[in-house]
C-alpha cells in the first residue's frame, strides 16, 4: 500500500516526502507546480503533476497505486492575498479538498492527515494557545482551512473518514542535506526574507514596533521544517479509529526583532531593518502549547533553538 502526497512538491510537503521516504515508505506525489518546485521532488517518489480537482486522475491514482492514506498539503496560504481575493482561496482550499475528500469516500481511502494552521485561533483568548482555544479566524486564508477542519469531522461521521489535523506555527528551516528549502514567489515570510536581504544586500522592513510586547515587536513560535515533517510521520503512524486535532510549535515565543538578532549571529552580518507600519491581520503574540502532541504521540522536536532553524535555512539560502 502506498501514501499520497497532495502538494509533495511544495515546500512542506516535499520535507514530509523526504523524510517517508527515509522510512522506505512507498510514496506517491500529486502536485499541480502552482507553488511546488520540479526540482524538490524525490526520485524515489512516483510523481503525477495534475490538480486534486480532477477526480478521474485522482481515482486512477487510488487505483493504479493502491493508496490508503493521504497526507494533504496543496493550498495557498497568503494572508494578505487571501484578504484582497478570498474567492481564490475558497475556490483553492475548499473546493478543491472537497473534491479530494469526495474522491477518497468514493474509493474507500479511510486516512487523512490534513496541514492547518495556527491562523484557525485569530486573536487567541490564552497564551500558550491550546488546542480547546476557540476558533475564530480572522482572514480568509485561517477560515478555509477551519472549513476545511469541519468538512473533515462531518466526513468523519458519516463515512468513517479518520483525520489528524495538524495546526502549524511558524514554521521554517530546511533539510540539514540542502537540497530542498523555502522558496515562495512571492516571500512573504520572515526568516527567507531575512535571509534573501543578508544575500542580496537588501533591508527588510519589520512590520511594526509599538505591539505590546517587551521589544514592540510581533511574537511567534517557529518550529524546524523536519521537526514538523516528524510530526507528520507519527500522525500516519498513530492515526487509528478516533480523529485528533494538533497543535504545533515549540511553546517558545521569539520576537522579530529577536529573530533579526539570531540571523545576525549565524550569518555574521549586519541586518538592515526600517521600521514599516503594522501589517494587517497580525496578532501580537502567537505561542503554541504542544503539550497534546507530545503526551499523546510522543512528539519530540530536535531542532528548537532559533540559531539550529535559521542556520539549516541559512545554508540552503546561500546556494540558491
Ligand atoms: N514580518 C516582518 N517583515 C516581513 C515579514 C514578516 O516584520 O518582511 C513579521 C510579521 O509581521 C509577523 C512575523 O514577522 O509578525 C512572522 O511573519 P510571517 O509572515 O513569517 O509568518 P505569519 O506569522 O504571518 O504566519
Amino acid at each position: 500500500m502506498s501514501i499520497l502526497i497532495c502538494g509533495g512538491a511544495g515546500y512542506i510537503g516535499s520535507h514530509v516526502v523526504l523524510e517517508l521516504i527515509k522510512k522506505n515508505y512507498d510514496i506517491v506525489v500529486i502536485d499541480n507546480l502552482s507553488n511546488g518546485h520540479k526540482e524538490f521532488l524525490q526520485k524515489d517518489a512516483r510523481f503525477y503533476e495534475g490538480d486534486i480537482r480532477d477526480e478521474k486522475l485522482v481515482e486512477k491514482i487510488i487505483h493504479d497505486e493502491k493508496i490508503d492514506s493521504v497526507v494533504h498539503f496543496a493550498a495557498f496560504s497568503l494572508v494578505g492575498e487571501s484578504m484582497i481575493n478570498p474567492a481564490k482561496y475558497y475556490d483553492n482550499n475548499v473546493l478543491a479538498t472537497f473534491s479530494l475528500l469526495n474522491s477518497l469516500r468514493k474509493n474507500n481511502v479511510k486516512k487523512i492527515i490534513f496541514s492547518s494552521t495556527a491562523a484557525v485561533y485569530g486573536e487567541p483568548q490564552s497564551i500558550p494557545i491550546t488546542e480547546d482555544n476557540p476558533v475564530n479566524p480572522i482572514n480568509p486564508y485561517g477560515e478555509t482551512k477551519i472549513t476545511i477542519e469541519k468538512m473533515l469531522h462531518w466526513f468523519d461521521k458519516a463515512y468513517g473518514i479518520k483525520y489528524v489535523a495538524l495546526r502549524y506555527f511558524n514554521v521554517a528551516g530546511a533539510d540539514e542535506s540542502g537540497q530542498i528549502g523555502e522558496a515562495h514567489n512571492p516571500e512573504t515570510h520572515l526568516i527567507p526574507i531575512i535571509l534573501k536581504a543578508v544575500r542580496d544586500n537588501k533591508t527588510i522592513k519589520i512590520f511594526g514596533n509599538d505591539y505590546p510586547t517587551p521589544d514592540g515587536t510581533c511574537i511567534r513560535d517557529y518550529i524546524h521544517v523536519t521537526d514538523l515533517a516528524a510530526a507528520h510521520i507519527l500522525a500516519l503512524e498513530k492515526l487509528s479509529d478516533q480523529s485528533k486535532i494538533y497543535n504545533l510549535g515549540n511553546n517558545k515565543g521569539l520576537s522579530v526583532m529577536e529573530i533579526v538578532k539570531a540571523a545576525e549571529i549565524v550569518t555574521g552580518k549586519k541586518i538592515n531593518y526600517e521600521i514599516a507600519p503594522r501589517r494587517v491581520g497580525d496578532p501580537a503574540i502567537l505561542i503554541a502549547s504542544s503539550e497534546k502532541i507530545k503526551n499523546e504521540l510522543g512528539w519530540q522536536p530536535k531542532f528548537c533553538t532559533p540559531e539550529k532553524i535559521i542556520s539549516s535555512a541559512w545554508n540552503w539560502h546561500k546556494n540558491h
